[in-house]
């Protein structure tokens, strides 16, 4: 073996000169080449002047030519880790994003044990409660079909038993449940938005992010079903907008919720809204 110092042949075909040559940033070129190599990185690393095998090559020009084509990296790698976790994702679901970690770190502050999570996707906040709360109940709702299958096989693979219910918001679940926790992050972009024509958002599904005019009809149809579906006592937690959070706990108030409070994201960016229906727990 050459030592570092040493100039080293460097296969043209090797990981080094196609990450190189990718014209990707770094981290999502090695990535990708992990995906179509089927080697983890630190396999890559120490052969990354050996030359790959063709089938490899050619898979990671197609996933290259998919990036350069704006198509998000969590598509083309099929999965995107949340909270510690794999989950798959397909162009079916939202990509999990790491704000959406603080709605679940605050829903572990309350008590369950019947919780539901509105509008699931990729399944990333059920399943994460059900495995960090083993005791909780866990109901998962979604208008997509296709959602509900990829939310149902992350679930099988990270060993979650999560209730599913496919349909809107709350209709879906069996009439006359009440919840001690409800969860949802609920599509909230508004239509026309600028924001949808960059980055990943123009390749996710819209019906997942676009929610009427000002983006707040999912969070109205949400809130306003909260006291119902409510058990007394019970928690309301959503995310939103960057710039909603008045609006949401506006819509908290004129409902009935109390003890309404906003949490910001990562980004210091007021996200999560949460609030209680009165009454004494049963
Ligand atoms: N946070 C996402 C974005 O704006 C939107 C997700 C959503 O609508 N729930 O990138």
């Amino acid at each position: 073996m050459p030592g570092p110092a040493e100039h080293r042949h460097r296969a043209p075909e090797s990981a080094d000169a196609l990450i190189a040559v990718s014209g990707l940033p770094r981290i999502e070129a090695r990535a990708l080449l992990e995906a179509a190599s089927g080697r983890d990185r630190a396999w890559l690393i120490g052969h990354g002047d050996e030359t790959l095998p063709a089938a490899a090559v050619e898979r990671f020009r197609r996933l290259v030519a998919g990036r350069e084509a704006g198509r998000p990296l969590a598509y083309l790698l099929g999965e995107r880790e949340f909270r510690g976790r794999m989950f798959r994702v397909d162009e079916s679901v939202l990509i999990p994003r790491p704000e959406t970690e603080g709605l679940v770190d605050w829903a572990l502050e309350l008590p369950g044990p019947r919780v539901a999570d509105l509008g699931t996707g990729s399944g990333a906040i059920a399943i994460s409660l059900a495995l960090e709360r083993t005791s909780w109940r866990v109901a998962a709702v979604d208008a997509s079909a296709a959602a509900l299958a990829t939310a149902r096989a992350n679930a099988a693979r990270l060993g979650a038993g999560i209730d599913w219910h496919e349909g809107d918001w709350w209709t879906a679940l069996p009439a006359g449940s009440q919840y001690d926790l409800v969860v949802s992050n609920p599509p909230y972009v508004a239509a026309g938005d600028g924001h949808l024509e960059r980055g990943d958002l123009p390749h996710e599904p819209a019906m997942a992010l676009v929610s009427g005019k000002a983006g707040l009809d999912a969070i109205e149809a949400i809130v306003a079903g909260a006291r119902q579906w409510l058990a007394p006592g019970g928690w309301l937690l959503l995310e939103h907008g960057h710039d909603q959070a008045s609006a949401v706990a506006g819509l908290m108030r004129a409902a009935g919720l109390g003890e309404i409070s906003v949490r910001r994201d990562l980004a210091g960016l007021e996200r999560l809204c949460g609030g209680r229906r009165p009454g004494h727990r049963t």
